[in-house]
């Protein structure tokens, strides 16, 4: 159980500040006429500003998982989300956050915009989390830590034992990206959420849901800490085709579900067929959409491929990733394409 003063770790003009009350805050329900929000009466349903605090899409989001809507923040992407909490957490030049390393670029981005001290931790060499470590990188400045679970680029999934170790000695906010959680087989700690007021825990429907093009994240965490993303977000942050299309999609949940078993079935089968390739050192294991794969020529390979018009992230800058691509899961006839090019690629 952690138990943090959130209040005292908020910044203090966020703290004193009052949200902007949009016209759809001050009025809902139902009317005969709209004549608040100065909209185009033409047009309909689009002329309209859309709900601020997503209330239908929340509620099927709350059933889905769950959560009380008061634990739940959406965002334009889970990307907004990361932003929000810099800036009601961090004090620029002043605050620190801590990483581990490698991990997904956004935090580091985040840290840089709002002029945060990031600071790095690396993961032991089979990338599994050092809990004393990111401890140990903690002082009296530190806000935020970020951790991802199953990482990117590495794959696998964090032991939660030590991802409980953080949430209950760190002093500030943990967060948690579980955007990949699906592929895992694991349900994710979003249970944990309860008993740990320090705890948010992102999800995405940009993977397994198949939505990247909509943006549309979700953050969970106390409802104090949810509050005060709200009052910061902007205030239709999230536009209503977004709402419309993604509420339509929840209720197809049993396709979701079908995408992520051919998906982890196509990543077994391609992390046993890479392996037969000779340029292929080790594929690493996977509870993710997509493989981190050694190679004695990362750049060449990477180069042969995309010529042939098959693009795959080449990771081999990345901290503990030398000579790493990172593969997406694709359909099988992309996982074929991409396998008769890396065995014409050792024919060479
Ligand atoms: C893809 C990804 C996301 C998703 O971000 P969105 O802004 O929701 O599309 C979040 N975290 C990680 C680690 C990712 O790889």
């Amino acid at each position: 159980m952690a138990n943090i003063n959130v209040n005292a770790i908020t910044r203090e003009n966020i703290r004193a500040m009052k949200a902007y009350s949009s016209a759809r805050d001050e009025f809902q329900g139902e009317a005969s006429c709209f004549m608040d929000a100065n909209e185009n009466p033409y047009n309909s349903p689009l002329n309209r500003y859309p709900d601020p605090h997503q209330r239908i899409l929340k509620k099927e989001i709350s059933r889905l998982y769950n959560i009380d809507d008061s634990g739940i923040f959406l965002g334009n992407g889970s990307d907004e989300a990361i932003d929000l909490l810099f800036r009601a957490f961090c004090i620029p030049g002043k605050s620190n956050v801590i990483s581990m390393d490698p991990s997904y670029g956004m935090y580091e981005v985040c840290a840089a915009i709002n002029d945060i001290e990031f600071r790095k931790v690396l993961l032991r060499n089979d990338f599994s989390l050092d809990a004393d470590a990111i401890l140990a990188a903690a002082d009296e400045n530190s806000r935020l830590v970020f951790l991802c679970s199953p990482n990117n680029p590495s794959s696998n999934l964090l032991d939660k034992n030590s991802i409980l170790k953080i949430v209950r000695n760190f002093k500030g906010i943990v967060v948690l990206d579980e955007a990949y959680i699906d592929f895992s087989g694991f349900e994710g700690m979003l249970p944990e959420v309860k008993n740990n007021n320090n705890l948010v825990v992102l999800r995405t429907f940009s993977k397994a849901w198949g939505m990247a093009g909509v943006r549309l994240g979700m953050a969970f965490a106390d409802k104090e800490i949810i509050e005060i993303l709200t009052r910061i977000k902007y205030p239709y942050n999230v536009n209503q085709l977004s709402q419309d299309i993604m509420l339509e999609h929840i209720k197809k949940n049993g396709l979701k579900n079908k995408w992520v078993e051919e998906i982890v079935k196509a990543r077994k089968f391609l992390e046993k067929e890479l392996l037969k390739i000779d340029t292929v050192l080790e594929v690493y294991p996977s509870d993710a959409n997509f493989l981190l794969v050694k190679t004695k020529d990362p750049k060449r390979i990477y180069n042969f491929l995309k010529d042939k018009g098959i693009i795959v992230r080449d990771r081999s800058a990345v901290s503990l990733s030398e000579g790493c691509l990172r593969i997406t899961v694709g359909t099988e006839s992309e996982n074929d394409t991409l396998l008769k090019a890396l065995i014409q690629y050792d024919n060479l």
